[in-house]
């Protein structure tokens, strides 16, 4: 039902949470995975934990930064040489927080979670749009294309201690809607998800407490789990969503 078959999906952040799960999923429903992270042992380690891993292409792990342009961009070209077609679904999921108040934040910290989770949607969209280009020009019939970035509650309720992720996820939606007018006529839908709390490694270090007065304020009174927001993801990604695009979907729970 999810006509992902033979798909090939670029996953960022593919070494935990949220974004192993969207690779386990994807590979279930027939996609070939091209499993990007900067952690290199954790990308292996879902890539070996895949489904499908025969067939036409194996699945592939590769390290990548998606700060850096070059990193990102030399992902794209091995994949495209690895599976004999340009990636036509992106998940972007890699991401950081980097906590600390107002008063205290360094530069350095403002920067880094800028770069992180708002220039590397920028640089692995940009780079996604000239792949699927690039192949459309050499003659090649590539599927539609779809990207679902990953954004943050934090972006709309401001959470404390984030104000360098709240303005950098609030930049990932605003860029979503942008793209998503811009990339309308090659054939790319671009959407986003924004999670609410998630157990996830991202979120293990938040004390319990905190977690507890989150909780409270959910409708469904429980935090997500990260295969509930990837779901969404491979909604969002599948024809199945074929007129949706600029969407910023919430998967909070009701928070
Ligand atoms: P996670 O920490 O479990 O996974 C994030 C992954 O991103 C890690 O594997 C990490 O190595 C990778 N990463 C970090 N910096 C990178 C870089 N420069 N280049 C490539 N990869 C890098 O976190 P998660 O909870 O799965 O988060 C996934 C996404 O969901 C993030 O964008 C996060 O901001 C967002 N999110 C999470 C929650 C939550 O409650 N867990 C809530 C809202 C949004």
């Amino acid at each position: 039902a999810y006509l992902l078959s033979g798909r090939v999906a670029l996953v960022t952040g593919g070494g935990s949470g949220i974004g192993k799960e969207v690779c386990k999923l994807l590979a279930e429903r027939g996609a070939y995975i091209a499993a990007t992270d900067i952690n290199k042992n954790a990308i292996q380690d879902t890539i070996s934990n895949l489904q499908g891993n025969s067939g036409k292409a194996s699945h592939l792990a590769m390290e990548c930064d998606v700060s850096s342009g070059d990193s990102v961009r030399s992902c794209f070209s091995e994949a495209t040489k690895h599976f004999k077609q340009p990636p036509t679904l992106l998940a972007n999921c890699a991401g950081i927080t980097m906590d600390t108040y107002l008063a205290k934040m360094t530069e350095e910290q403002f920067d880094k979670v800028i770069q992180v989770n708002l220039k590397g949607t920028f640089l692995t969209n940009q780079a996604f749009a000239h792949c699927l280009a690039a192949s459309a020009k050499q003659g090649g019939d590539a599927a539609p294309g779809a990207i679902v970035n990953v954004s943050s509650i934090s972006a709309h309720r401001g959470n404390m201690g984030q104000t360098n992720y709240s303005a950098s996820k609030a930049g990932v939606e605003g860029f979503t809607r942008s793209a998503a007018k811009e990339l309308a006529k090659f054939g790319i839908r671009v959407n986003c998800v924004y999670p609410g709390l998630i157990e996830t490694p991202m979120t293990d270090t938040v004390p319990e407490h905190l977690k507890e007065m989150v909780k409270y304020a959910i409708a469904l009174k429980r935090a997500g789990q990260p295969q509930e927001v990837a779901e969404v993801i491979a909604f969002l990604l599948s024809d199945a969503a074929s007129y949706v695009t600029g969407a910023c979907v919430e998967v909070t729970g009701g928070l």
